[in-house]
Order: C-alpha cells, then structure tokens, then sequence
C-alpha cells in the first residue's frame, strides 16, 4: 500500500534511524512495562519501540488507513485503537501505569499534555511521557521565572511534572520535511506537589494574571481577591512586580488562596 502524507493530520513520518534509537533510548523499557503510543503513523518509532519486548503495547492511531496498515504489519503485537487522541480516555485501557511516547501533529501535543494535567487529581495514568514539540513550545515548558518565555505554559508543566529537555531534531530526520525545528521533552510526575482541589483553577489563575503581562500584579490580584492586600501580604508579594517575576509555587499558593474562597 502506497501512503501519502495527509497535512490535516500532521504526518509527518520519523525516518532517521539514529534519532529513532534515540527517542526509544530516552527511557529503559523493563519486561512489566506497558507501552502506549500516540500516532504510529507508519510504524517507524513502533519497529524499535517492539523490539523492546514491553508487556502489554497499546497504540492510537486517527488515520484509518494507517491503522489498517499497522495492523497488517504488526499483526497482534500491537493493539492499535482507531480513534482521536483527543476524544480519549487512556484510562480504560489498562490499569498498568504506561510509558507514553508521541511524535504528534504539534499543537496536539500541547493540548494533551495541558488535558492531562488539568483532569489529573494527583493519580496518573503514566509513568513517562515522552513527547516531541515544535522547538519554541518546548521552549515556553522549560522556561524559567523571570525569563521571556515564562508563562502558562511553563507554570501548569510544572505543576506535578518533572520536564527535562532531551535534544531537538532537525527537520531533515522527517518526511515530509517540517519547516520548523522539533524538540523531545521528557515528564516525570513528580513524588511531592501542591495538593489543587481543582487544576483547572491553575488555569483560570494564570489567564487572568498572563492576560495582562505587562501590567503590575496588584491589579489582577484585585481582581481576583477581595482581600487582597492580605493575600499579597501573606504570599509576602511584591504588588510592583510583573506576572513573569512571580515563580510557579507563587501561582500554586495563589491558586489555593483563590480555592478557599470560591
Ligand atoms: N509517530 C510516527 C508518525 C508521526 S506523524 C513517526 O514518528 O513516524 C503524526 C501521526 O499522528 C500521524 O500518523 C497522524 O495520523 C496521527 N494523528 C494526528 N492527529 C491524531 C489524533 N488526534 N489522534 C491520534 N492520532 C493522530
């Protein structure tokens, strides 16, 4: 079967081998780990990723085409689900806490790892997320406080993950050849963070001070408390400084403060 990329989909197919070994050499697979994989595509990073004898190996894959062909190629080796990634619930899938590779059309990656946080209440479903991004989203999650690219992104990542850079990959490894500059990130959860009843309200939290970056603090801060000349007194807030001086366990103890009252 001939396959032609679809642009709709974002397919754009890992074919360097050495950068394939790589991202599979990002984490040890042992003989109990299950696999779950985002977007096999034609298979390329799946190969390698088998070769590894996981447990259990689970795949989601949109295209239809595509399953079929994963399916003829790895027959019952892979348990690939034909559906959206963002219609999903991985938790039915097993109960083993996976190990998550994707090499995903970019703006889903972005919008999962967010889903994933925000509906998350401190149990998840992985235990490694090994994701690619667009080289400048990368670098929004890994930036830090004070810095240009600090913001949501990077406050919500850190949140009850543990993201490390592992490199960035050039276009060439691909085809069709993206335009831009990808980068694999690694998440961890992290053993201790600060207990949210709601993570949402992380999110609602930051919209409202990253909104209005360029703006002194005091002013979202009214906003959101009543009282918040004690809360900035508490949290023993600068109300001078702009939303990108404040470190993201400011923003965790604003959005507990912001729990007590709603
Ligand atoms: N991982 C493969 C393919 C990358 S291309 C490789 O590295 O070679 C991105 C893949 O994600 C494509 O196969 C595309 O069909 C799939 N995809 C795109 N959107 C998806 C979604 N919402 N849910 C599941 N898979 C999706």
């Amino acid at each position: 079967m001939k396959i032609r990329a679809k642009k709709s989909l974002g397919q754009n197919f890992l074919i360097d081998q050495n950068i394939i070994k790589k991202i599979v050499n990002t984490v040890k697979i042992k003989k109990n780990d299950s696999i779950f994989e985002i977007g096999p595509g034609t298979g390329n990073l799946s190969f390698h990723l088998l070769k590894k004898n996981p447990k259990k190996f689970f795949a989601i894959e949109k295209d239809t085409n595509l399953t079929n062909l994963l399916n003829k190629k790895f027959k019952n080796k892979i348990n690939v689900i034909n559906e959206d990634i963002l219609k999903f619930n991985v938790e039915k899938i097993t109960k083993d806490k996976l190990i998550v590779f994707g090499n995903l059309p970019y703006n889903i990656s972005t919008q999962i790892l967010i889903n994933w946080i925000t509906t998350n209440k401190g149990n998840p479903f992985f235990k490694k997320l090994i994701l690619m991004f667009q080289k400048e989203v990368a670098e929004r999650i890994l930036a830090k406080t004070n810095s240009k690219n600090y913001g949501r992104l990077s406050i919500i990542s850190n949140w009850q993950l543990d993201v490390k850079k592992e490199f960035d990959i050039n276009p060439q490894c691909f085809h069709p050849k993206p335009k831009i500059y990808s980068t694999l990130l690694t998440f961890i959860p992290k053993k201790k963070f600060v207990i949210l009843r709601n993570p949402k309200n992380l999110e609602y939290i930051t919209r409202i001070f990253f909104n209005q970056k360029r703006k002194m603090i005091n002013k979202p801060l009214k906003q959101i408390f009543k009282n918040y000349n004690k809360i900035a007194k508490n949290l023993n807030l600068n109300t001078n400084q702009r939303p990108q001086n404040l470190s993201p366990s400011i923003y965790f103890d604003l959005t507990k403060e912001y729990e007590k009252i709603k």
